[in-house]
């Protein structure tokens, strides 16, 4: 058979930090002659994920895309407020839709892809199938070591002040995603049912790439993590797609052009990601906190989770007097920016970010220190690996979301902190270049990508 043959059906999960990814790696694999397939659940949980699909499409057309209409969730079954978890088990109770939904698929499907967060309903309907079935894992290699660590540690967690992880360094109880210390929680559910599985796929295609996590990536190669795990591909950074570019949006070209006045390095670029809304009390904080640093800013601000929640304007948040201090000062906005541009710009001297990890991998791509405040979920975990690779710092004594507030003073000290340390700069010059290395050719981004093609290549035989 042609290597043009190598047909990959990709299912994505909720929330842009799972679709971004999952839609680079698609526009990546067409670029390597694969033919590729996107099962797209619908409805999205937000507008930013909807609008990143359309863009998609428009810009490859050539990609089958087989929208999955979602039965809708009764939430009051599933232990979340969390509308992007729930997402998840929305998807995860509709999958039963798939077999009928794949047997309209031509050519037959050769691979398939399917997010982390939906193995246990999936992997079955591959296996009847006869479908090779990898997984995409959009966090760090630090969190998939936790993760597929589950089964080893979930029954004795109450009692333990940290996880220990052969050739990983130990994770403390305080970074722990929070659902997983309460049982009955949808995340934890996934987790828990989900791990045991992780040995039952044929791979796991990681977002992450040597230089960032050495030990991570080769303790999960070798057996050291849990013995009889599947190949870890470290194939990324998986970057930003010209897709992604809104070019028709005001509030970008504003950005750039603001950007591009202000001197190198003097810009702290504060975003919390795209699932993260703040108290109004903690907002003013950040406020008095930027007003406080000697650096300009540019700072996304998100009072919801969800970005169709969003109905107040700016000054009724920050109120009118500190919105007018903060104008003279930096930039405020209150919608969806273009970050992976926004960091590329020379001026941005440092990243105020909840360590989202595809947020991690951005400012390393482009060598931007991070100040990591982490939130939720694996936020800690991240901010745990993103500080190993020496491109930044975070605040433990911060907590998760919504449990202090943390004073301007603070803020503004830690950002001056993070802004001034040379040792940050040089660490994240380094890894910008080691992960341009990476994806160039014979780096090894892109030879775990032409291994794991070539593996798909040789099943379709
Ligand atoms: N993002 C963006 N503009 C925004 C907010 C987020 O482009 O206003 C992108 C960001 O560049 C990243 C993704 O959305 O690619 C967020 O993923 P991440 O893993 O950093 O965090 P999450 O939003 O999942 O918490």
């Amino acid at each position: 058979m042609s290597d043009a043959v190598v047909h990959v059906a990709l299912l994505h999960s909720a929330g842009a930090g799972h679709l971004t990814p999952c839609l680079r790696l698609a526009a990546l694999l067409v670029n390597r002659h694969c033919r590729v397939t996107l099962i797209s659940p619908h409805p999205t949980v937000s507008m930013a994920e909807s609008n990143l699909l359309s863009r998609f499409h428009s810009a490859f057309p050539q990609v089958s895309l087989l929208p999955f209409h979602l039965l809708p969730l009764d939430a009051s079954t599933a232990n979340s407020d969390d509308p992007f978890f729930l997402g998840f088990e929305a998807i995860r109770r509709s999958s039963h839709l798939l077999p009928s939904l794949l047997a309209s698929v031509s050519p037959p499907i050769s691979v398939f892809l399917c997010d982390v967060s939906l193995i246990s309903p999936v992997l079955p309907i591959t296996e009847t199938l006869r479908i090779p079935f990898y997984i995409l894992f959009p966090s760090c290699a630090r969190m998939f070591s936790l993760f597929s660590s589950v089964p080893r540690f979930i029954s004795s967690i109450s009692e333990l002040d940290f996880v220990d992880i052969p050739g990983v360094s130990a994770i403390p109880r305080s970074s722990i995603p929070p659902p997983l210390l309460h049982p009955d929680n949808v995340f934890a559910n996934i987790l828990k049912e989900d791990s045991p599985k992780l040995p039952k796929t044929r791979g796991i295609l990681m977002n992450s790439f040597e230089a960032i996590e050495t030990n991570a990536l080769e303790s999960l190669n070798t057996g050291k993590v849990v013995k009889d795990m599947p190949p870890v591909f470290p194939i990324g950074p998986i970057m930003p797609c010209e897709f992604e570019k809104n070019e028709t949006q005001q509030t970008n070209s504003s950005i750039v052009k603001w950007l591009n006045d202000q001197s190198p390095g003097s810009v702290v670029y504060v975003s919390f990601g795209s699932r993260v809304g703040m108290s109004s009390e903690q907002i003013r904080e950040i406020g008095n906190g930027l007003l406080k640093t000697r650096f300009k800013f540019l700072w996304v601000v998100k009072g919801k989770k969800v970005d169709k929640d969003e109905e107040d304007d700016l000054e009724e948040v920050l109120g009118a007097e500190l919105m007018k201090r903060l104008k003279s000062k930096g930039l405020v906005v209150k919608e969806w920016v273009d970050q992976s541009e926004i960091l590329s710009y020379s001026s941005v001297g440092g990243f105020v970010s909840h360590c989202g990890w595809n947020s991690v991998l951005e400012a390393a791509w482009h060598a931007v220190p991070i100040l990591g405040w982490p939130q939720m979920g694996d936020h800690k975990v991240n901010a745990e690996a993103m500080e190993l690779s020496g491109m930044g710092m975070w605040k433990r004594e911060w907590g998760w979301a919504g449990e202090k507030v943390v004073k301007g003073e603070e803020i503004g000290d830690a950002i001056d902190e993070m802004m001034k340390n040379e040792g940050f700069k040089m660490k994240a010059e380094e890894l910008k270049l080691a992960a341009r290395k990476a994806v160039g050719g014979g780096g090894s981004t892109e030879l775990a990508i032409q291994k794991v093609i070539n593996e798909w290549k040789k099943m379709n035989h």
